[in-house]
């Protein structure tokens, strides 16, 4: 594709232009539709994504993820994110790799930075099980919810569980839990509150 030309901003617009590509509705190859930037299949507003397919922008901040892929000749391609908004122009910083937690994760927390700063804070789900288990039970949703600024939880703020392993990719919302899954690192244990205990190691 020779153009980056005619592309437009903002998540919404590109993954329209995306189509427009792929359906031979431009000059360029449907072929080459994935080296203009989109939104990643599953992720809000995207391919396969099962939230659904509003016309309207939404009334808030809602994060989703655009990536392209870049031909490198012999290697083959190589894969770009940035995160977007399906509310607003807004794109993040370009990050490269593989797409299994690698480049698409940073992407992901960039979006949330725009949409929900601060989400870091959020409390974590710190056990595998309980991210099937709390959303089910009212109560411990109810309590985790409790800790959120008000007005997040409707507006599709994420749920924080810590990770299983280095790059656990983030999970995207679906129908049955509208919210991103953002798997974070798992702060080190207790190291400020028990000196005493780390001494005895030694
Ligand atoms: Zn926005």
């Amino acid at each position: 594709m020779t153009a980056t030309v005619a592309e437009p901003n903002g998540a919404r617009a590109r993954q329209t232009y995306y189509w427009r590509v792929r359906n031979a509705r431009t000059r360029h190859r449907p072929e080459s539709a994935d080296q203009a930037w989109h939104i990643q299949p599953g992720h809000p507003g995207g391919a396969y994504c099962d939230l659904g397919h509003d016309l309207d922008p939404p009334a808030h901040h809602t994060p989703t993820l655009l990536s392209r892929s870049r031909p490198t000749g012999r290697r083959g391609d190589e894969q770009e994110f940035r995160g977007g908004c399906l509310a607003c122009e807004w794109e993040g910083p370009v990050h490269s790799g593989d797409g299994f937690g690698d480049g698409d994760n940073e992407a992901v927390e960039d979006a949330h930075d725009h949409a929900f700063p601060g989400w870091q804070t959020l409390p974590p789900i710190t056990k595998v099980e309980d991210r099937w288990v709390v959303p089910q039970s009212r109560s411990r949703w109810a309590q985790l919810i409790s800790q959120y600024p008000a007005g997040w939880v409707n507006q599709g703020a994420p749920v924080v569980a810590w990770r299983r392993y280095r790059r656990e990719a983030h999970a995207p919302p679906h129908a049955g839990r509208p919210r991103y899954e953002l798997r974070v690192t798992r702060p080190p244990r207790d190291r400020a509150r028990h000196p005493a205990d780390q001494d005895a190691l030694f």
